[in-house]
């Protein structure tokens, strides 16, 4: 892609497990843009939480979580070794403590009070400013930037996502069954849909992408594609 082309942003969202963050950071590399992860933002919001008192054994304090926001700074910092950032809450590295199943079972609950999400949607907002941005989430195309130029929807097969979390977590040593697995995939994606503020949907100006049969190198070159269609129409 040209450097004088004009700089879009580009938002994906879609179900859990679908490998958006994978097709988003590949994709912001091609085309030398900023790649923001919002669900690491959301997970580090509670991990902080948990760090602090405002969830006990699972429980999660709404109030206590929402007063605890004005301490939280969240930053990003490129890490040259992974090729994408790190975030760092109050200038500590989170990046691998985010994504601890402790983390994971509480994030849903905390994504949906409504200060949480207004706060980090400011920041995400702010980020986006000067465009060139891949901001993968689950609202990104509807609410953080609902005039983003191009929007993609990732969904596949819930089989199929379970499969693919179920290898990447027994390469990782996690003894963890397909069904449980399973059973996490469809309920995290049941309250992503039905919360009150800024459900999970497809904009309806997004394309759909359903990668349950196609590698990253096919998604790449789908990508291409809607690209070039989407630059040639603007000509
Ligand atoms: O993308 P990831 O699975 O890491 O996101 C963790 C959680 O954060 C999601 O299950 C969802 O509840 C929440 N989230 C959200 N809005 C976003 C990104 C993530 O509510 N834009």
């Amino acid at each position: 892609m040209s450097d004088t082309e004009q700089k879009i942003i580009i938002a994906v969202d879609g179900f859990s497990s679908c490998g958006k963050s994978t097709f988003a950071k590949a994709i912001a590399r091609r085309l030398g843009y900023i790649f923001i992860d919002t669900g690491a933002m959301y997970r580090a919001v509670t991990l902080y939480a948990l760090e602090h008192g405002a969830i006990r054994s699972g429980i999660v304090d709404e109030e206590a979580v929402v007063r605890l926001l004005d301490q939280i700074a969240i930053t990003f910092r490129f890490n040259p070794d992974r090729g994408a950032s790190d975030i760092y809450v109050n200038g500590d590295l989170a990046e691998g403590k985010i994504r601890t199943i402790e983390v994971s079972n509480c994030v849903s609950r905390v994504s949906a009070i409504p200060e949480v999400r207004s706060k980090l949607v400011a920041m995400q907002q702010e980020m986006g400013r000067r465009k060139g941005v891949v901001m993968d989430g689950r609202d990104i195309g509807t609410v953080v930037f609902p005039h983003a130029e191009m929007k993609l929807f990732m969904t596949a097969d819930p089989h199929v996502r379970a499969l693919r979390r179920y290898d990447e977590l027994r390469a990782k040593g996690d003894d963890v069954s397909l069904e449980q697995i399973e059973e996490n995939v469809r309920s995290r994606d049941k309250a992503d849909m039905s919360r009150a503020v800024s459900p999970l949907r497809q904009a309806d100006d997004a394309i759909v992408l359903d990668n349950s049969h196609m590698t990253v190198d096919e998604q790449m070159e789908w990508f291409m594609e809607q690209l070039r269609r989407l630059r040639a129409a603007k000509q």
